[in-house]
C-alpha cells in the first residue's frame, strides 16, 4: 500500500519509514508529489496531526499519514508543545530552539519533561474514522547539548536509566523506545486489525 506522509523530514521519513516498510508499506513525503505544508493553526497535537493527514489526502488521493509531535517540559507550562518546531520563531532552526529552550529553563531544578507524537493515518480526506495513535517519551532536559545523531531536541533530551541522551542513541534504539515509536506501534496493530 501507497502512504503519503504529511511531513518533508527526512529523519521523520526515515525513522517512520524503518518500521513501515517491512509491512509493505510505501511512503512518498508530500514534498515529492508538490504537496505544500498544511497550516497547523490548532492549540492541540491530534488537531494538528489530523488537519496535515487531511491536506495530504485531499491533494494527493492517496492515503495519508501525519505526525505532529513536541516536547513538553513541565516547569515551562508544557511549552515549547505545539509550537516546538518553532518556538525561537522562523525560519524553523533546531539549533536557535535548543539555545531558547536552555535560556527559558535557565537553572531551574525542575527539569522533567516529555515528547509527544500524535499519529493520524486517514483513508482519504474526508475520513470519518481516522486512526488515531498516541505515544509518550519521558525525560529531563540536560544544561548542555550532548551526542550528534538525532534531530530537534535530542541533544538535551536526558534519559536518566540509558544515562545518554537522544542524540546519542543509534536509530534503531531510539525508535524502540521513542514516542514516534510507541505511536507507530499502536498505530500499525490497529491498522493491521483493520485489514
Ligand atoms: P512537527 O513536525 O510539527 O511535528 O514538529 C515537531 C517538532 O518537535 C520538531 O521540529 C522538533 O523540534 C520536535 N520533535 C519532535 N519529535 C522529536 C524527536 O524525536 N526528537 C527531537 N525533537 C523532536
Amino acid at each position: 500500500m501507497k502512504l503519503v506522509l504529511a511531513s518533508n523530514n527526512v529523519k521523520k521519513l526515515k525513522e517512520l519509514d524503518a518500521i513501515l516498510a517491512p509491512l509493505g508499506w510505501e511512503l512518498v513525503a508530500q514534498g515529492q508529489l508538490a504537496i505544500p505544508e498544511a497550516e497547523e493553526p490548532h492549540c492541540t497535537f491530534v488537531e494538528n496531526a489530523l488537519a496535515k493527514a487531511r491536506h495530504a489526502a485531499r491533494l494527493s488521493g492517496l492515503p495519508a499519514l501525519a505526525d505532529d509531535s513536541g516536547l513538553c517540559v513541565d516547569a515551562l507550562g508544557g511549552a515549547p508543545g505545539v509550537q516546538s518546531a518553532r518556538y525561537a520563531g522562523e525560519p524553523k532552526s533546531d539549533a536557535r530552539n535548543n539555545q531558547k529552550l536552555l535560556a527559558e529553563l535557565g537553572d531551574n531544578c525542575r527539569r522533567s519533561a516529555h515528547f509527544v507524537s500524535l499519529i493520524v493515518f486517514v483513508r482519504h480526506a474526508d475520513d470519518p474514522q481516522p486512526i488515531i495513535a498516541e505515544g509518550e517519551w519521558h525525560g529531563e532536559i540536560l544544561p548542555a547539548a550532548r551526542g550528534d545523531d538525532g534531530f530537534g531536541y535530542d541533544p538535551l533530551f536526558y534519559i536518566g536509566e540509558l544515562d545518554k541522551s537522544a542524540a546519542e542513541l543509534d536509530a534503531a534504539e531510539k525508535n524502540r523506545r521513542s514516542h514516534r515509536g510507541q505511536a507507530l506501534a499502536r498505530l500499525v496493530e490497529r491498522l493491521l486489525a483493520r485489514r
